[in-house]
């Protein structure tokens, strides 16, 4: 049987890539499905964990390892689900066989590639130090939380979600923040900049010291860190938590000649360039029929989202409809969300709620709502997300409006 026949065959056999969200959304998916072909994750990490409460309530102490955990061992045994503990060296998509770093060799009829990313080191001398905190596994937030206590002087490098959520979880435990990005404010891409300056604002109401500048080197002496500016300010930390992005993890789809572009290149089904391989999550970025690369998404719904794709491509059913994209954050007692674009030209129309920017739409040049983004305003956020995906036409002076139900509206 070629690779192509393989898809909607459910006795194929399928190697996930990594268990991360998007290679365990795909497993569960396909078991759902009705795929009744051996399915293995082979992931260093062993058993799938959840990564937003790795900066959030796992950091903070309000939930622990099993409390993270996407399946336990009993639920992948009763979904025949085999977890292997090791690192995929090399896959060769003609043969469907993937190298383990131990020498093993399995073997699949397709193989998907769910490998995530990696968190982004400073390209500045003493970026790479090992004393140089960074914030993408369980075990990088066993370590920081041992870190952190009282007192600690914590320079957190980066202010976008990662970093701000840290930020703000160091501070309730106690430690002193300086937080530091070269831009202000922050996050202006993803919640437009009114939100974004209300959220960037509140970490120096919270007690954090806020600098704006670009870290131009790291020394370290006698346990303390010293960061200096490229404008030649010096700040010293105990310790330093660099949160400043991430780089998909395309090693594997690079040396096994797939197309790769800043991330492993799938179409609308999360197939690579190779008929065996798929690739999902964080380290894949989809090209539309149309031929628009797209920009490659890093947030949890996606992660899920894209494995249910691969899973019924592969399982030969319907291909799920998901809409527009959506994220969350939480930082200092407040919920942020996102759906859709809130760059692109157009115009913003912002709802005040007691003064205060609350919510924020992002309208094209045609009247349609684009994006939205809110603080503490899911309910808003979902409302938008109906309007965005039905292409309802709204009047701005009623998306500014606090007394216009948006419910009513995206009807
Ligand atoms: C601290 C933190 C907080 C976050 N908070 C939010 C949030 O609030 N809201 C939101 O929308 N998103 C959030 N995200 C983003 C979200 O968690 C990610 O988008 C999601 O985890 C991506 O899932 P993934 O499965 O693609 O990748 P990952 O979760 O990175 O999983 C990839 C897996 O692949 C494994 N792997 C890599 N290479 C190999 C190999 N060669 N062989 C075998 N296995 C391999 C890795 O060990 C890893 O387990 C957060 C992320 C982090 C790190």
């Amino acid at each position: 049987m070629s690779a192509a026949d393989m898809q909607g065959a459910s006795g194929s056999s399928v190697l996930v890539i990594g268990g991360g969200l998007a290679g365990f959304s795909l497993a569960r998916q396909l078991r759902a499905l009705g795929h009744t072909g051996r399915l293995r994750i082979v992931d260093p990490e062993g058993l799938p964990y959840d990564r937003p409460p790795l900066s959030k309530a796992y950091l903070l102490g309000h939930t622990d390892q099993a409390g993270i955990l996407l399946a336990d061992a009993d639920w992948c045994e009763r979904h025949d689900v085999e977890i292997l503990t090791g690192t995929v060296a090399a896959i060769h998509p003609e043969t469907g066989e993937a190298d383990l770093a131990d020498g093993t060799v399995l073997e699949a009829d397709l193989l998907v590639l769910a490998t995530g990313g990696t968190a982004r080191r400073l390209a500045i001398p003493g970026g790479d130090l090992d004393t140089v905190l960074e914030l993408r596994t369980r075990a990088d937030a066993d370590r920081l939380r041992a870190t952190l206590r009282p007192g600690l002087r914590l320079a957190v490098i980066g202010a976008g979600l990662i970093g701000a959520e840290t930020a703000s979880a160091a501070r309730e435990l106690g430690a002193d923040v300086i937080l530091i990005d070269p831009v202000d404010p922050p996050l202006v891409p993803a919640v437009g900049p009114e939100l974004a300056r209300r959220l960037h604002d509140m970490h120096a109401e919270r007690g954090l010291e806020v600098v704006t500048g670009v870290p131009a080197s790291i020394t370290i002496d006698a346990g303390a860190h010293l960061i200096t500016l490229d404008d030649g300010q010096a700040i010293t930390a105990d310790a330093i938590l660099v949160g400043v992005g991430i780089t998909a993890n395309t090693a594997l789809a690079v040396d096994a000649g797939l197309e790769v572009d800043g991330g492993v290149i799938v179409d609308d089904r999360q197939l690579t360039s190779h008929p065996r391989v798929y690739a999902v999550g964080d380290a894949a970025r989809r090209r539309t029929a149309d031929g628009v690369l797209q920009r490659r998404a890093e947030h949890w719904e996606s992660a899920m989202n894209t494995g249910r794709t691969a899973a019924a491509a592969i399982a030969g059913a319907e291909l799920p409809v998901h809409g527009a994209s959506w994220f969350w954050s939480d930082r200092h007692g407040v919920h942020v969300e996102g759906v859709g674009s809130m760059t692109g030209p157009g115009t913003t129309v912002i709802r005040e709620i007691d003064g205060v920017p609350a919510i924020a739409f992002r309208l094209d040049p045609d009247g349609y709502l684009a994006g939205c983004a809110a603080i503490d305003g899911g309910l808003a956020v979902r409302a938008a997300r109906r309007m965005i995906d039905r292409r309802v036409h709204v009047d701005p002076a009623q998306l500014a409006d606090p007394a216009v139900n948006l419910k009513k509206l995206a009807r």
